[in-house]
């Protein structure tokens, strides 16, 4: 399956995802990440998104769509993937769009995670990432075993740049006006799906699957 995951910044886009990626094989396709690995490799894309990430804009559509179209054409995305945090605008679709196109597939489900304001707060303030397992976590939401765990194999808990409150309100003013108007497109294109995205990782996950029609064993 190709699927596309939209949502506003914490609603849990990434934690679906990785666990997709787990079960289900689907490769995790998130260009935050792309974005970040640039950013600590201090490449020229990087140095050049970091501003606009730092400050909680879009990072401009030549270099997401100069990246997006890299990682498409890899191999590992032949069992299906899960496109997360792309395409964020209007011209990202339509560019998606040619893309699969060319490549001759097509999408087969928009996911929207569906999450209250006060929760996505919660959810980005107290986010946080293992530095060993890579694992995201939360220390409103995370079990102390979890949180224990990653300390326990060594590794760190590390907040992003970007989960400062400052930063999250503008990437969430920005979510309102550049991303929501994908929800239209995708429901005129008959490939939306809504899935409410509050309560438990499990909760929501089951909630998730039911959504793709993945039958759990
Ligand atoms: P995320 O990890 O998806 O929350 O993305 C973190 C930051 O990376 C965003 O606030 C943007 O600055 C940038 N970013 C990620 N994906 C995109 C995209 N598709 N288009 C533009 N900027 C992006």
């Amino acid at each position: 399956m190709r699927i596309v995951l939209l949502g506003a910044p914490g609603s849990g886009k990434g934690t679906q995802a990785q666990r997709l990626q787990a079960e289900h094989g689907f490769t995790q396709l998130s260009t935050g990440d792309l974005l970040r690995s640039a950013v600590a490799q201090r490449t020229a894309l990087g140095l050049e998104a970091k501003a606009a990430m730092d400050a909680g804009a879009l990072v401009s559509n030549q270099i997401v769509l100069g990246m997006i179209g890299e990682r498409l054409a890899e191999p590992d995305t032949a069992a299906g993937y899960v496109l997360d945090g792309f395409p964020r605008n209007l011209e990202q679709a339509r560019a998606l769009e040619a893309m699969l196109a060319e490549l001759g597939q097509a999408l087969d489900a928009v996911v929207l995670m569906r999450v209250d304001f006060e929760i996505l707060m919660k959810r980005l303030t107290g986010r946080r990432t293992c530095s060993k397992t890579g694992k995201v976590l939360n220390v409103y939401f995370s079990s102390k075993a979890e949180l224990d765990e990653c300390i326990a194999a060594g590794g760190e808990l590390l907040q992003r740049d970007d989960d400062n409150e400052e930063t999250i309100g503008r990437r969430l003013k920005v979510y309102d006006s550049e991303t929501a108007p994908l929800v239209d497109h995708y429901r005129d294109a008959g490939l939306l799906r809504v899935v409410e995205a509050r309560g438990s990782v499990e909760e929501v996950y089951a909630r998730f699957l039911a959504a793709l029609g993945i039958n759990v064993q």
